[in-house]
């Protein structure tokens, strides 16, 4: 049996959502014990130390023991576009697309997009997020693009569920090309630990019913990741091109199902959030994201009582989770102008991360310390200065976990990071090579057009 470690000194929350009244949630002076890649034993930090008494030791110094975090949805390929300036300001989420992503996405290569991703994965290392689902477009570079990406998430040594970005605004050829790249990846990931592939979809105004009865025929059980009214752009467009709305088109392809991220899902009707209930879909919510476009906020709180599961992701923003989750927070109660919103169903958004993130991997215990469990845990260093208990585990989160940083991060038994220190990738390097290609890159947007139309050509 290979050796074990025992990470304590800490406060420990075993799970993101509030487990059954039998099991421990929170335990002030808690240690978590593995084993290679294995949970081995959760609870008081004096019970683990007898029962492993030859373990080594991590030391989480006072902070918090969580489960590592999940992200939804993520843009790995806008690491480079920090401070890209598109030329002239944007008036509406059209222009956004147009100016800045769709021209961004076509001068990626090869080189790009594996540093890109990797700047990434560094980041979501940085901020405590062991398992991500990346939404990756390069209409220059289609085949083989998804391995790149893979390859950052191998040596961050994460988990993830990568797709490409489908799309017929570069043509339809381009849009069957995306088509191919996901089923290459599906099938060459099946069955891989850490790995996994879904089929990525860009947004509904911009796929010909072609390119969504073509993208049907996945293989069973193969999920779908695709953007669904983050602007009202998306319904008026589909409706005047389609003659029906973005989810009922999703529908009708076959598309929607309990694998099904819809990221955003703000501009959409009942019937639209009825029929993601039916499915038993999940909405993604990206407050960051939608408050820099000004495309309106998700009621989260509305949502999910049409049944709708909803959880949280990035959306390329940026890659840290927990202050998504704060995010969240705020722009509900200052969506709602009501101080007392935010609680309940904003308190689910985590824990639907781990529910959705289950549906993609053979690991019914992901996202949770518990014996038998993936070993991915994080330290975080806050003091936690007042009580944690059950009641409260939500408003510490928010208030206190979203603002620390991360001290450890493990995924699968392996540090990622110890003592803020990166095991597996050099993000100071990583900067440095990102300096040297991005005047390049920058130089290749500013030659292209934009203008792009949504439905392109042959
Ligand atoms: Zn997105």
């Amino acid at each position: 049996m290979s050796e074990s470690t025992i990470l304590g000194n800490g406060t420990l929350v075993t799970s993101y959502s509030r487990p059954s009244a039998a099991q421990a949630w929170v335990i002030p002076s808690g240690a978590v014990a593995w084993s290679g890649e294995r949970i081995l034993a959760v609870g008081e930090e004096t019970e683990l130390r007898c029962a492993y008494p030859k373990a080594n030791f991590l030391d989480a110094q006072g902070g918090w023991i969580l489960p590592g975090l999940i992200n939804l949805h993520h843009h790995f390929y806008s690491s480079l576009a920090c401070g890209f300036d598109p030329g002239m300001p944007a008036r509406d989420f059209a222009e956004v697309l147009d100016r800045l992503w769709w021209r961004l996405d076509r001068a990626l290569d090869a080189e790009t997009i594996l540093l890109s991703a990797e700047l990434s994965v560094a980041e979501c290392i940085r901020w405590g997020c062991t398992t991500v689902f990346d939404h990756h477009a390069s209409p220059a570079h289609i085949a083989g693009s998804l391995d790149l990406v893979a390859q950052a998430v191998e040596r961050g040594g994460i988990s993830g569920v990568l797709c490409y970005e489908v799309s017929d605004r570069n043509g339809h050829r381009a849009a069957l090309a995306g088509i191919e790249e996901n089923l290459r990846f599906l099938r060459k990931q099946s069955g891989h630990a850490r790995i996994r592939g879904a089929v990525g979809l860009h947004a509904s105004f911009t796929l010909r019913d072609e390119t969504l009865e073509e993208a049907a025929r996945r293989p069973a059980g193969a999920g779908c990741h695709v953007h669904a009214g983050e602007d009202k752009l998306d319904g008026e467009a589909t409706r005047q091109a389609f003659g029906l709305g973005p989810v009922e088109r999703l529908e009708r392809a076959g598309l929607l199902d309990e694998r099904c991220l819809l990221a955003h899902g703000i501009h959409l009707d009942a019937e639209d959030y009825s029929r993601i209930a039916r499915h038993g879909a999940a909405i993604v919510h990206n407050p960051e994201s939608n408050a820099n476009n000004g495309v309106g906020w998700l009621d989260v709180a509305k949502v999910a009582a049409q049944g709708c599961r909803v959880g949280l992701g990035t959306d390329g923003m940026s890659s840290a989770v927990l202050r998504a989750l704060r995010a969240a927070f705020l722009a509900q109660r200052a969506g709602r102008k009501d101080p007392s919103a935010g609680f309940g169903a904003l308190a689910e958004l985590l824990g639907n991360n781990v529910a959705v993130a289950r549906r993609f991997f053979d690991e019914p215990l992901l996202g949770e310390l518990a014996p038998g469990a993936p070993a991915d845990i994080v330290t975080l260093d806050a003091r936690c200065p007042t009580p944690v208990e059950a009641g409260n585990v939500f408003s510490h989160l928010v208030y206190d976990a979203s603002e620390a940083p991360v001290r450890h991060a493990l995924a699968r038994g392996r540090l990622l990071l110890r003592d803020f220190v990166h095991e597996t990738l050099d993000p100071a390097a990583l900067a440095v090579r990102a300096r040297e290609l991005t005047p390049a890159l920058w130089q290749r947007i500013r030659a292209l057009e934009s203008g792009t139309s949504f439905l392109g050509g042959d």
